[in-house]
């Protein structure tokens, strides 16, 4: 079925960036349609208190920010659908857009936002327990976890924002990271650190993820420095050398400087890192990783394509952030479509 209104914007995506952009565009007078997608509001959806979003001195809910910047959008007159969008004809204008509905819509322009996705371990046993103890998101299930012992993979800020947040229900957090420092911002290292629920167990990788329905363990390796095997862990701001049995495992084997050994938990939080959701366009340059790639402001390598949020943005990837790209892509789109006029 096809929709023969022509906008003209189009905006991909309806996280902190699709929705800013949704804002500007409709408030500029310029017939908007946003196409959501069916999970609407992307990642701040998946937090809880956003702190650091400048106008709320008071902590506002992931859940209620989107909300109100889709109230915003639809205040100015932006349509919104929640529908996935499936492809797009960037050769001839105007474009025309398909979604998973099987509509087709027509625009002048085109704005991509469709964020970035958690990026998975991809070991064995993972996949399989997403939703039973393996996850990606603290605020949505640490309350399951309530007087359990939990394990978070990562280094980054997103590491460490995940075993705050089960700290406050997790009896234990132990957060394993590949190297020997972390790679997230001091003040967010500096809270892990200080938290008696947190031990920190480094130069450790998982290997799988075990169980029979649940997750119930976790095989990891671990880099030695002698065969006495004892691992590096940060307790409470101390660095102590203890045993695989000192952390309540059981050894597999030890070689080379290298323990394999299992590591009893209910729960594993995977934190480490994103993918773009880029895939879908066939056409539009990206990086090695993924990431659109930005030309002059926001534009893309189709002209009328502009791109905005963490779909381009590997560095920043913040609410706020975003939030700026789409009122860059929305201005850019602007003066796009005034030099068609
Ligand atoms: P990052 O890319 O910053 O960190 C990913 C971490 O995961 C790194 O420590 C990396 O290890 C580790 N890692 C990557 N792949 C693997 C793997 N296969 N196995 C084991 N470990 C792996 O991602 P984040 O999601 O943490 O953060 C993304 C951006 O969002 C950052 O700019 C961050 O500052 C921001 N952010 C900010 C927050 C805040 O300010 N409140 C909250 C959350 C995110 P290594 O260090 O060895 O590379």
């Amino acid at each position: 079925m096809e929709n023969k209104t022509l906008y003209d914007v189009i905006i991909i995506g309806s996280g902190p960036s699709g929705l800013t952009a949704g804002i500007y565009a409709s408030r500029g007078n310029r017939k908007t349609l946003i196409l959501a997608g069916r999970k609407w509001g992307g990642q701040l959806m998946l937090t809880t208190e956003v702190e650091n979003f400048p106008g709320f001195p008071e902590p506002i809910m992931g859940p209620e920010l989107m909300k109100r910047m889709r109230d915003q959008a639809v205040r100015y007159g932006a349509e919104i659908l929640d529908v996935n969008f499936t492809g797009a004809n960037y050769t001839s204008k105007p474009f025309e857009v398909s979604t998973d509905d099987d509509k087709k819509y027509y625009s002048k322009s085109i704005i991509v936002s469709t964020g970035a996705d958690t990026k998975w371990l991809q070991i064995p046993g993972e996949q399989e327990k997403i939703g039973r103890g393996v996850s990606s998101c603290a605020p949505c299930d640490a309350a399951f976890y309530r007087n359990k012992r939990v394990v978070v993979i990562g280094g980054g800020d997103s590491a460490m924002e995940e075993a705050l947040v089960l700290t406050k229900f997790a009896q234990e957090v132990y957060v394993i990271h590949r190297r020997e420092e972390f790679k997230a911002s001091d003040v967010m290292q500096k809270k892990v650190f200080e938290n008696e629920k947190i031990k920190v167990i480094w130069n450790t990788e998982p290997l799988e993820v075990l169980g029979e329905m649940k997750v119930e363990a976790l095989r990891l390796k671990s880099k030695i420095k002698d065969q006495n095997a004892k691992i590096k862990v940060k307790v409470q701001n101390d660095e102590k050398d203890l045993s695989v049995e000192e952390l309540g495992g059981s050894i597999v084997s030890n070689e080379n400087n290298e323990i394999v050994w299992e590591f009893p938990a209910d729960g594993i939080f995977v934190a480490i890192g994103h993918i773009p959701n880029s895939q879908i366009f066939e056409g539009i340059e990206k990086d090695e990783k993924g990431f659109i790639k930005q030309y002059p402001g926001s534009k893309t390598n189709i002209e009328g394509v502009f791109v905005s949020g963490d779909v381009h943005d590997s560095t920043y990837m913040q609410g706020v952030t975003a939030a700026g790209y789409g009122c860059q892509a929305a201005i850019d789109a602007e003066k796009y479509l005034e030099m068609g006029e």
